[in-house]
Order: C-alpha cells, then structure tokens, then sequence
C-alpha cells in the first residue's frame, strides 16, 4: 500500500521567510499604529503587502512538492516516460505572485510527445503562465467588464499583474473551454447521462415557462479592410443577431419584500451561433428544468418569425403566447396611422382596444379592425389591413385574461431584461467583437448566471460563487 504523501508542516522550510515576515509585519504595523492619520485601511493594506511573500513561498514549496510526487507517467495515455530530464523551470503567474516550478521531462513512445507530468497534476494547461486560480480571475473578471479596466482592477483588489493582452487571451481560452464544456453537457442531455443535470423537481404538476428574445452585437472581422470590401461592392456587416432564450417554473416565481417580482431558479441561454445553436442549447436547458415532466409549456416571446418556428419544433406540446406589450404596440400603429401627428386623439381611439385586448376579448377586438380596415381607403387602409393581419397570425397567442388569472407571465419581461444585463456588457459604445471572442465570453458568463460556475474550475470547493 502506498503511504499517503504529506506536507512537511513542521516550519522548518519556513522558519526563516516566517521571522522576516514577522519582523517586517511588526515595523509596519508599529509604523501604522503611530501614524495619527492612518485608518484601519492602513493596517489592512500593510498585513496584505507583507504577508503575500510569505503565501507565495508556501505555495512554491507546496506545488514543488506536488510536481516532484507525480509519477514518471504519461498524463495522456499512462504509458511509462522514458528518457527522462529533471529541473525543467516554468514560472506560473498564481494568485501570490509568480512562482517557478521544476519539472520532470520524458518522451511518451505511444504517443511521440514530450511530457511533463507535473503540469498535469498542478491543473496547469499546455499553454499559457496562469495557475488555475488566475484563469479563474481572467475568466471571472473578462466577462463582466472591458479587459483594460478589469486588468486594473484586479491588479489593485489582489496584486496579480495581469496586462490587458494576457488577460483577453486567458479569458478567452478559458470561454472556449466553457463551450467544450456546455457542448458536452448539452449531448448528455441527450442520453440517460443527463439525469444528473437535472434540477429538482416538484411532485405536484408543474407549468414550465420558456421565454425567447434576439438583440445585436457590432463585431469587426475584416479589421481594416472596410474600404477594399466596399470598392468591391460588398458592405461589411457589423451587426449581428445574438439569440437567447430563458427557462423557469411558474412555482418559482415569487414576489420580493420589496413587491417585485422575482424568479428563484431559472436557466439562461445567449449565443452567437444562430438559431441553430438556441436551438439545441434551449432546449438541453429545458430539460434540465423538467420539458418532460411539466404539465403545461409555455412558451411568451414578440413576434419575431424566427421564434415561432423554433418553438413549433423543439417544443410542439407548448402552449403559445405573444408578448403583450408587443401586441400593445401593434394597437398604437393602427392609432397613428388613424390620427397622425394627434397624440390626444390617437390615444382616445386606442384606451378601448386595449382593454378588449387585456381582457381577452380578442374575436371583438379582430371584428372591430376589420370592419375599420373596410371602411378606410389608400395608405390608412393598408397600414390597418397590416396590423389586423399580423394580429389575425397570433390571435391564439393573445389569451391575457386566463394569464392574469392563471398567474402566468404575459409578456417576456424576464427574457428582456436579461437580454439588457447582457447588453451592458457586451454593447458598450465604442465596442467591437468578433464571432468567436464574443461567444466565448458570453458562454462565461452564463455558466455564471446558471450557477455552474463551479463546474468550469474544480478547485471551488464550497458551493457554487454566483449569487444571480
Ligand atoms: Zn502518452
């Protein structure tokens, strides 16, 4: 049986980097004690600066440890290294500072590659100098503000120095393993593998509510050749649908102390990657929130033809609903084309719609309109006859009432707003992303969002970090 290896803890490694640290800990902090002006901000700062020495020559010492325990194997394959070297360096950026590792190097004959085992056993990827902790920071940070001000501060809230260069590409490699990541979780959704996905469940029947909504991103992949494409008759497009879709129980709705509505638990999905890619990665989240097992679907959204059609697919047991603000919207456009320029008159004609619409009198409603498209001429007739067709469409998609008294959401609100959180990081003025850059962050930041933050970096221990 092999002894379990363990980490001299006796100080003696350390007994001398512990007296500087004392001594020079003690001067500070003796310094700061006299000086009248300084704040307990003051000690805060003198403890932290003394004593990352200290942490970072621990973690030296016990990372060197770990790398000289990993056996002469190959990481990849188990196949015994041969021609093996020892004292290779390699300096990682970690949470205390830069610390440089010695590592064994051997050839791996199945597989024709050098490899170093330590790297393997320290979670230390092939490429880049960050320690799992600083890809976790790179990550964390890079999706929620621009690089140059997150390489700020983090610089200033833990003392890592991390360029705004260096940072992207971390973030970003770490954004396409989140994709590796949420593409394999979303194939075993597929399989009976996917049942340790699932969220709990209640017993009772359960209404599953699935929101969709689209907005835009600027992105600039032909860097500097806008003028070339041009000559060449081909405008460069700059704007790009990014499509996303939100999943909740109606049980999980509840009311704030504050009286705002609030949902408890509730799965999000944003992606560049077309319709195509909401779709598949919709629905494995519905899964995950109970498609199979709710009692009723509903699915609310505007009326964007895109979203009816993925519905119809991917959820054809689902009952339909067109947001109701839209279906507002629709009424003011017959009101403006009947009154231009007369706010008061429009709005006159409009209060009695609205209300057969929010009371669900949909059948009058319709009567009415059409009766009105009839008796109009030329250019009014037209924009009425327009309307009415497009609420003709989604007439059973208008049932606000039984909404209202089913406690279901009438419009999709939750998607909105979710859509704008995304766009306060995404869609700053000034911004430009490209395809992949984009959808790799934005994976990040809904590993974030769904609470699964944890499953991108193992060494998070205690439960998931995102309170969303
Ligand atoms: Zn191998």
């Amino acid at each position: 049986m092999n002894s379990v290896p363990q980490f001299d803890s006796s100080f003696e490694t350390f007994a001398g980097p512990v007296a500087d640290w004392t001594a020079r800990l003690t001067a500070g902090l003796t310094q700061s004690l006299r000086a009248r002006n300084q704040t307990l901000g003051h000690l805060e700062e003198e403890i932290l600066q003394q004593t990352r020495v200290l942490e970072r020559k621990l973690l030296e010492d016990a990372a060197q440890k770990k790398a000289d325990q990993s056996p002469p194997e190959c990481p990849v394959c188990g196949h015994k290294l041969t021609r093996r070297t020892h004292d290779h360096p390699r300096t990682y950026q970690t949470r205390f500072g830069p610390v440089t590792i010695r590592r064994l190097r051997g050839w791996c004959r199945r597989c024709r590659e050098w490899r170093y085992p330590a790297d393997h056993a320290l979670g230390l990827s092939e490429t880049g100098s960050a320690s799992p902790s600083v890809q976790e920071m790179a990550a964390l940070v890079a999706s929620k503000m621009p690089v140059k001000e997150a390489s700020a501060v983090i610089e200033r809230l833990t003392g890592v120095k991390l360029p705004p260069a260096t940072l992207d590409r971390e973030a970003r490699r770490q954004g396409r393993q989140a994709q590796e990541k949420r593409t394999r979780q979303d194939e075993q959704m597929r399989t009976a593998q996917g049942a340790g996905q699932m969220l709990p469940l209640p017993e009772q029947p359960f209404t599953l509510v699935i929101e969709l909504d689209a907005w835009n991103i600027r992105e600039r992949d032909d860097w500097g050749q806008s003028a070339q494409r041009r000559t060449a008759g081909d405008e460069p497009q700059r704007w790009h649908w990014v499509y996303g879709g939100t999943c909740f129980r109606l049980d999980q709705c509840v009311e704030s102390d504050r009286g705002r509505p609030q949902i408890l638990s509730r799965g999000t999905v944003m992606t560049r990657a077309g319709v195509d890619g909401l779709r598949g990665q919709l629905f494995a989240e519905a899964q995950r929130h109970g498609l199979a097992q709710a009692a009723k679907v509903l699915v609310v959204a505007d009326g964007a033809v895109w979203i009816w059609n993925l519905s119809g697919d991917r959820f054809p047991q689902a009952h339909e609903r067109l947001d109701y603000y839209h279906a507002c919207q629709h009424l003011w456009a017959v009101a403006h084309a009947l009154h231009p320029d007369k706010e008061t008159a429009a709005r006159i004609w409009v209060e009695p719609m609205l209300q057969k619409l929010k009371g669900g009198r949909t059948p009058a409603l319709l009567n009415d309109l059409r009766t009105l498209a009839k008796r109009l001429r030329h250019k009014k007739r037209q924009v009425v006859a327009a309307e009415v067709a497009y609420l003709e469409k989604h007439r059973h998609r208008m049932d606000y009432a039984a909404a209202r008294r089913a406690g279901e959401p009438q419009g999709s609100g939750a998607m909105e707003s979710t859509c704008r959180q995304y766009q306060c990081r995404f869609k700053r003025p000034g911004q430009f992303w490209s395809c992949v850059g984009d959808e790799a962050l934005m994976c990040l930041e809904t590993f974030w969002r769904n609470g699964r933050w944890h499953l991108l970096f193992p060494h998070i221990t205690h439960g998931d970090p995102s309170k969303n």
